[in-house]
């Protein structure tokens, strides 16, 4: 007798194997049998030809924070992920003090724009420590399968106070970051969460603490890894780490690299093939060094006092009230200098003057600009773009909702980046940017936008693409394939219908804020260990998630399986 019976199933494997008209069995929480005629069932489902599939692994996620009051991870659930990735980019929540929590919130309230009103009434502070935080998840209950990164800049906030934003540690204080991270790694983190990149700015502007970390840390975080003979390095980049680096850190530890993000710059076609270039090249070499990909255009909303794309540009103000923004945009020295910058392309930015593709959203007092270019509008002004752009602002009073197509839009470029499977398809940042955008959808996206729609990868590929080749970079075991004895993490979906649909915003997290959620049209099934997570229109409010504590010491193959695929 099986726990549970999917019947008349084309099931994917999720290695890359055509998919195969079956039936699958579950007992115990794992794939007990895959074929015709398998028995009885206490639960028995009908696929009638739908896809059977390894759920999705979402490797970068930031639900540290909302977890502590929210199990269901939602949305990623019901957009068939199973199993999360969280304190990435160093930005989770543990370790804390009393005396740190707050400044943790700050720090991720202004850096993945968070509500903090809704962090501080949502937390549940019942840990301090690493262990103590997984410890309480597990307790708590959580609806998918979660790992967690230990996160630099939690570790230097809680050994360094403030000084974590302002100067590299002391050689007293290094020790004490590693073995806080060295607690960690024993008590079953996947690796560390960090970044280097420019855009990271936390509260009041100044630096995420990571950012202030010298490399012979970074070299000392991978020594700790090299200890363990597990794990891996998560690293948010700008212009400062190049591959380069991050091949020495593989080289200290043998465990891989994962460098964020790689996206297409409207501005720098060149740049994001020079890195994937790069890490083969490292891979190569024998070094694991692996990219994160994203598969969505980056659309991103903003006002003129929430500037998120401009805030990298000198001299946009990072702080001070309304007044001061306002008086700013409307200074012409300001404006000159400006003008100057923007068009320069530069580092980490992620916008470099492309302003048609800078969209007017909602303007209060000037409906008639809405859904058109700022590029456009100055043209038919005759006007320069910086100031038509900063005089909208400024006629709504700042409230001008702006929407800028900032990277990854060019189809053909992007398809030949995710074509290399040395880049894992994800970035999704799913529970963060709450109230700018919402990607934690990007795996349903890749299969109605890439896979249907532009037959730029066939279903068995995109599958394990989005399953087994993270699983295994990341050395998660038993999961992102169905095969007998593997953890039956599942999602049932018609590939004719499967898709994403456009954000809409409710009003759910803690202290009324809002967020952007969207959802999955033709996504009918999510399971978790075997168990109904979502039943195609809701969540089951079901957690049977494990928090995963045990990782493969095992390196990633390091050329990509392309000949896995049948
Ligand atoms: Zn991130």
């Amino acid at each position: 007798m099986f726990d549970l019976l999917i019947k008349n199933a084309r099931v994917a494997d999720g290695l890359g194997n055509p998919l195969v008209t079956a039936d699958l069995a579950v007992r115990d929480g794992r794939v007990a049998a895959i074929g015709r005629d398998l028995g009885r069932a206490s639960e028995t489902v009908n696929a009638d030809g739908r896809v059977l599939a390894p759920g999705v692994i979402d490797v970068h996620t930031h639900y540290d924070a909302q977890l502590t009051w929210d199990s269901t991870a939602s949305p990623s659930p019901a957009l068939g992920v199973t199993t999360v990735v969280i304190g990435n980019c160093g930005f989770g929540i543990a370790p804390a003090t009393p005396a740190t929590r707050d400044t943790l919130l700050k720090n991720l309230a202004e850096v993945e724009a968070m509500s903090l009103d809704a962090l501080r009434a949502g937390v549940d502070w019942q840990f301090d420590g690493f262990a103590e935080y997984l410890a309480f998840l597990e307790r708590r209950g959580v609806g998918p399968n979660v790992a967690s990164f230990c996160s630099h800049s939690a570790l230097r906030t809680v050994v360094m106070g403030d000084a974590g934003s302002e100067r590299a540690a002391t050689a007293d204080e290094l020790q004490r970051m590693l073995a806080l991270f060295d607690q960690a790694m024993a008590a079953g983190a996947i690796g560390l969460g960090s970044s280097t990149f420019e855009n990271h700015n936390g509260s009041g502007g100044i630096p995420v603490p990571s950012r202030l970390a010298d490399d012979d840390e970074f070299r000392a975080f991978a020594g700790v890894l090299a200890k363990h003979g597990r794990g891996m390095i998560q690293a948010t980049c700008g212009d400062r780490t190049g591959i380069a680096f991050l091949e020495e850190l593989a080289a200290i530890c043998e465990r891989p690299m994962i460098y964020c993000p790689l996206l297409d710059y409207p501005t720098r076609p060149e740049r994001a093939p020079g890195i994937a270039r790069a890490c083969a090249e490292a891979r190569g070499r024998g070094r694991a060094v692996y990219t994160q990909a994203s598969c969505q255009p980056l659309n991103m909303d903003f006002t003129l006092l929430n500037a998120y794309p401009m805030i990298t540009i000198e001299p946009w103000p990072t702080r001070g009230d309304k007044g001061h923004h306002a008086r700013t945009f409307a200074d012409p020295t300001f404006r000159a200098a400006f003008k100057d910058n923007v068009g320069a392309p530069k580092g980490g930015r992620i916008f470099n003057g492309t302003w048609h593709l800078v969209e007017v959203s909602l303007s209060p007092t000037q409906p008639e600009l809405e859904t058109r270019s700022i590029a456009e509008i100055a043209r038919e002004r005759g006007q320069d773009p910086v100031d038509v752009f900063l005089d909208i602002g400024l006629a709504d009073d700042l409230a001008t909702i702006f929407t800028a197509k900032l990277l990854n839009v060019d189809e053909t470029r992007v398809g030949q980046l995710l074509a290399d499977d040395g880049n894992l398809v994800s970035l999704s940042d799913a529970g963060a940017h709450l109230t700018l955008f919402c990607d934690a959808g990007y795996a349903m996206y890749f299969l109605g936008r890439w896979v249907r729609q532009l037959g730029r990868f066939t279903l068995p590929h995109a599958i394990r693409k989005l399953t087994s080749d993270v699983a295994d970079v990341y050395g998660i075991l038993d999961r992102g394939r169905l095969t007998p004895g593997a953890w039956a993490d599942m999602i049932l979906f018609d590939p004719e219908r499967i898709g994403i649909s456009k954000p809409r915003r409710i009003a759910d997290l803690p202290a009324g804020a809002t967020r952007l959620v969207r959802s999955a049209p033709g996504l009918d099934g999510v399971w978790v260990n075997g168990r109904s997570v979502f039943d195609g229109a809701d969540y089951t409010r079901e957690t049977p998630g494990q928090v995963l504590r045990a990782f493969s010491a095992t390196a990633p193959r390091l050329a990509m399986p392309t000949a896995r695929a049948a």
